[in-house]
């Protein structure tokens, strides 16, 4: 098997909310769920009738043919941007490489050069196009060199480094994988401006902070940002491969070949994702995600460990920066029951589902703070 696969030594046998079970029968909290695809937790009963119905219907529909699901979820989708327009993948870094794509076409239309604009400590995917734009060297070597040409740039000198030459800028609102940032209003509202005097496209990545779980649709849009071209992916189907491009309609289209993708709004995930859509609005997911992130940080912060030197989140993505290495502190609460993730060397990850209750809150700060405590004696 590929060295990608099984580093943390334990095999997913079933799942249900926010806990799941390895093939040896031992359970977990699942703060991890998916890297955050699972937004909805495991096996969510609508999602799963949703993907039912649809499994009994033709699976694939050329992009040439038009189909019912994929045409509505392309209209939900569409209806987060003015006149909105939306492409639909199946990944992030898929979301990403069309974003790109899209906005260099655009840009070029537009008479600019290829100057294009990322932050340092971002993460936007794997794929060369995304690759680009993703900053850790981590990630880029050895292939640095085969990559479009990408100035890097600190989140506070974002403003100053956009010029009329530069094409297009790409942002998170909350810096994920690099360590849970969130971009202050002053700098989002900075760049949407400078942005707008020179004619430059803004890029949001919202693959992990869109689709409620920093409690808005756009978390960019929350803090002053005004994108015109997002990408979506991770929660948008529940976990199924789904990414998105969706942009506003007066900066233009793609040419009818200019992009496309055989399983993307194939007709299966585009119906959990209407339903996905479905369950955010009917049960209030958004403003759940604020509280429950609330609540949840409310109980980290009475740790009161000299291992934490700081939390940051937004709904229900939190960071916990610690004084000493995330890996071993996050395979010390895999081994006492708990899933999270790193977001850097130092930064623990938590990625709670919608579902996660008090008590899983509560059991997460009790097994960390015993865990901080082995570790900090
Ligand atoms: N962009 C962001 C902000 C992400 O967090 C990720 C994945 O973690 C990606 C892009 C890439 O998504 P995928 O792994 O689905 O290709």
């Amino acid at each position: 098997m590929s060295n990608i696969y099984g580093g943390r030594g334990i095999e997913i046998a079933e799942g249900g909310g926010a806990e799941i079970k390895d093939s040896a029968g031992k359970s977990y909290i699942d703060f991890l769920c998916g890297n955050g695809s699972e937004l909805f937790g495991h096996c969510h009963p609508t999602l799963v009738e949703a993907a039912r119905e649809a499994l009994n219907f033709p699976w694939t529909c050329s992009p040439g043919l038009l189909n019912q699901r994929r045409d509505k979820f392309l209209g939900v989708l569409s209806g987060l941007m003015p006149d909105g327009k939306a492409f639909l993948c199946n990944s992030g870094t898929e979301a990403i490489e069309a974003s790109i794509k899209l906005a260099i076409s655009i840009s070029l239309e537009r008479g600019k050069s290829n100057k294009i604009i990322a932050l340092r400590r971002a993460f936007h995917g794997r794929t060369m196009g995304a690759l680009a734009m993703t900053f850790n060297p981590i990630y880029k070597k050895p292939w640095s060199e085969f990559l479009i040409p990408t100035q890097h740039v600190k989140m506070e000198e974002a403003v100053e480094a956009i010029d009329s030459d530069t094409a297009f800028i790409i942002v998170e609102a909350i810096q994920g994988e690099g360590g849970v940032y969130p971009m202050s209003q002053d700098i989002a509202r900075g760049i949407t401006e400078k942005c707008k005097t020179t004619g430059t496209l803004i890029v949001a990545d919202e693959i992990q902070t869109g689709w409620g779980r920093c409690g808005a649709l756009l978390a960019s849009r929350d803090i002053g940002l005004d994108p015109d071209i997002v990408a979506l992916a991770k929660g948008v189907a529940g976990g199924l491969p789904v990414g998105a491009a969706v942009w506003k309609g007066a900066i233009g289209d793609f040419t009818s070949r200019g992009h496309g993708s055989t399983y993307g709004g194939n007709p299966v995930c585009a119906s959990v994702g209407i339903a996905s859509w479905q369950l955010l609005h009917t049960e209030k997911l958004p403003e759940r995600a604020i509280n429950n992130g609330n609540l949840f940080v409310s109980m980290l912060k009475e740790i009161n460990s000299p291992l934490i030197a700081e939390i940051r989140h937004k709904g229900l993505l939190i960071g916990i920066e610690l004084t000493v290495k995330s890996e071993p502190v996050i395979r010390t609460l895999q081994e006492k029951g708990v899933l999270a993730l790193a977001a850097g060397p130092q930064i623990l990850r938590f990625l709670p589902p919608f579902v996660a209750e008090e008590k899983h809150f509560k059991e997460v700060t009790q097994i960390l703070k015993n865990t901080l405590g082995e570790f900090g004696s």
